[in-house]
Order: structure tokens, then C-alpha cells, then sequence
């Protein structure tokens, strides 16, 4: 009779082994302490969690707390993760959103549903055709522009045709057509209060439009999303044939680098400072803010150049300028104009500035 130690010495070796089971299957985060002994894979705390309401495909164990049969040990030793990945992962299309451990719930149990229990991307599947196409009909609930209540609304999808259209109960007419050159999609389940809200953006008469949008059903709204996901990835590989589909993949859909209230002077730095919601675009160099977070569009912008075109962050308040409430702050140098901003903490001051400087510090590209 091998020893508990034996055992685990045994787990321990087989994650140390080629097999892929030194970072989570599921999320990816490194030195996994769970296993599933049906699926024979390794995984972190917060995916055991999830793995555990679906006991009709899996069940976890602790590799630290709970005692591992031989046999089991066996299954692990015969399975692993690269083997499963080989499995359930054999078809993940390029566009599909695959989550990481920092991603919200709905996204991180949808991917482990889509794997394991519908089974969406082994080979041969056809179950996952619904969002492949880039195409998609149905309602969700969209919060009102100047009511702010959460209505259903029918949305159209077509990748074919370019656009993402709405339409209220009692028009006929869609309330938006939204080019899908312009559309961006991220979960903001905090700031919409929704664990499944997601955000929708795009281009109004140059002004970032918002729409807040969420469907009770998980798997409805991360299926929303991949739709989105495929159109736009459609999008990109008739707009840019001739790149490679690992520089188009990170164009497709983006999540703002930074978000969080800021206090802002006028050009002057003389006009009263004003509470805005702020949220930082890494990838087209906009910092846009906002009348507050769930605003229906953006207030005005800053654009974000490089350090070879003059753009500098300043951890200082130009002379004589002092913040109403906040007194932590910094300055953001165009060369056309210096904007004043003001932080609830030095923390928020800090974690701004290093945004601000990660992007300033990267070359502008064509
Ligand atoms: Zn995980």
C-alpha cells in the first residue's frame, strides 16, 4: 500500500513532467492544486469551483487535501492537460474569447461549459456553427440612454452585411446600424452591475457611443459576444488579407487598459475641476472620459501620442493649479496643450501614470 506522501510525491511529479500540467487547463494560472479525476486535468481553486457544479462531467479533488486512490493516480499518469487540450480544444476558433484567470465569471464558466459539457470544439463538432457564422438574432436587456432602465431590444447581427443592428418594440426601423469596422465588445460586469453585462462601443459623429446590454442566460451573452467576436474578426480578414491571423486576433475585440473616476481642469487650468469617469483605450491611444460610467457618450478625449512626438507624463500640477478635492495628481503634456488631472489617492495616481506611460513610451505605428 503506497503512502498518502507517495501519492502526492507521485501528482507532484506528473505536473513536473511535459504533460502541461504545470499551469491551470482552464485559466492558465501557474502551480495548479486541483485536479478532475474525470477529465484527467489539472486545475486551479477558482476553476475547481466552477468545475464543481458540473458533476455530470467532472469531478475535483484536492492534490494537497484529499487522498488519490491508485487508480485514480493512474488516470492522471494515462491523462493530463496537453492530453485533454488535445481533445477539447482540437477546433477553438481563432476569434473564440479564450478567458483568462483575471476575466469575469460568466466568461471563465462559459469556456469550461463550451469545453467539456457541450463539447463545442472537439473535432467534428457543429455545435459551435451558431457564433462562427458572425451572425445572430435575439433580445437583451439595454439600459435606456436617458431613462436608464434596462428594456429588451432586438439585436441583429450580419457579418455578411457589416452591421450589428437594434430595434425598439414599436419601430419598424432599427434605432442604430452599427458599422462593424467600429464596434468594440468587453465585459463590465462591476460597472454595469450585472454578471453578465457587457459593454458595446462605437464610432457616433466621432464621439464613443455606449451601449449597456446583459441576457440572464450565461450562455447567451458570452455566445453574444463571440458573435461579435466572429463578425469583427470576419471584418478584419477582408479588410487586411494579407496579415496573418496572430496580429488580427488582438484587433478584434479590446477591454479598456484602465477605468476610474479622475477630476479634470479646463484648458486654462483656472476652469473648475469636474469628477469624470475616465477610461484609457491602450490600443487607439485615447484616454475618453465620461459624465459618469455608464454615460451613452463620451464627453472629449485625450490622445495619447509617443515620447519622440513630445507626450509626457507629469507627476506635478503646473504652478499655481490646485486640485478641489482631490490634491493627487498629474499632467498629461501634448504638444498642443497640457491637460490637469487630479486622483482620489497617490495609488490611483500611480496606477494612472504608469498607463499613461506604458503607452507613451510604445512607437506610434501606421
Ligand atoms: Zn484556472
Amino acid at each position: 500500500m503506497e503512502s498518502y506522501s507517495g501519492r502526492m510525491a507521485l501528482l507532484g511529479l506528473l505536473q513536473a513532467s511535459g504533460a502541461g500540467n504545470t499551469h491551470c487547463a482552464d485559466c492558465g494560472v501557474p502551480d495548479p492544486e486541483w485536479a478532475s479525476y474525470k477529465l484527467g486535468v489539472f486545475i486551479c481553486l477558482n476553476c475547481s469551483g466552477i468545475h464543481r457544479n458540473l458533476s455530470e462531467i467532472s469531478r475535483v479533488k484536492s492534490l494537497r487535501l484529499d487522498f488519490w486512490e491508485h487508480d485514480l493516480v493512474e488516470f492522471m499518469k494515462k491523462h493530463g492537460n496537453l492530453c485533454a487540450k488535445a481533445i477539447y480544444e482540437a477546433e477553438v476558433p481563432p476569434f473564440y474569447y479564450v478567458p483568462q484567470s483575471k476575466d469575469c465569471l460568466v466568461l471563465r464558466e462559459q469556456w469550461i461549459r463550451a469545453k467539456y459539457e457541450r463539447k463545442e470544439f472537439v473535432a467534428t463538432s457543429i455545435s459551435h456553427e451558431a457564433c462562427t457564422s458572425g451572425s445572430r438574432e435575439g433580445f437583451l436587456w439595454k439600459r435606456g440612454r436617458d431613462s436608464k432602465q434596462f428594456l429588451p431590444r432586438q439585436f441583429i447581427l450580419s457579418a455578411s452585411d457589416g452591421v450589428l443592428k437594434y430595434y425598439t418594440k414599436e419601430s419598424k426601423s432599427p434605432k442604430a446600424v452599427i458599422s462593424i469596422k467600429d464596434l468594440n465588445a468587453m465585459f463590465q460586469t462591476e460597472k454595469i452591475q450585472n454578471p453578465h453585462g457587457l459593454q458595446i462601443t462605437y464610432n457616433e459623429g466621432g464621439r464613443t457611443r455606449n451601449l449597456f446590454v446583459y441576457h440572464e442566460s450565461g450562455k447567451e451573452i458570452v455566445d453574444w459576444f463571440n458573435a461579435i467576436r466572429a463578425a469583427r474578426f470576419h471584418y478584419l480578414r477582408t479588410a487586411f488579407p494579407t496579415a496573418p491571423v496572430s496580429e488580427l486576433v488582438p484587433k478584434i475585440t479590446r477591454s479598456y487598459f484602465k477605468e476610474g473616476y479622475m477630476e479634470k481642469t479646463g484648458p486654462t487650468h483656472k476652469e473648475i475641476f469636474k469628477k469624470r469617469w475616465f477610461s484609457l483605450d491602450s490600443q487607439e491611444r485615447n484616454l475618453i472620459y465620461f459624465k459618469d460610467p455608464l454615460a451613452a457618450f463620451e464627453t472629449g478625449r485625450v490622445i495619447i501620442g509617443s515620447k519622440e512626438h513630445g507626450y509626457e507624463v507629469r507627476a506635478s500640477l503646473p504652478r499655481g493649479v490646485k486640485g478641489k478635492r482631490w490634491k493627487a495628481g498629474f499632467t498629461i503634456v501634448t504638444p498642443k496643450r497640457e491637460f490637469v488631472l487630479t486622483c482620489e489617492n497617490d495609488r490611483e495616481q500611480k496606477e494612472w501614470m504608469e498607463a499613461l506611460n506604458e503607452i507613451i513610451s510604445q512607437p506610434m505605428t501606421a
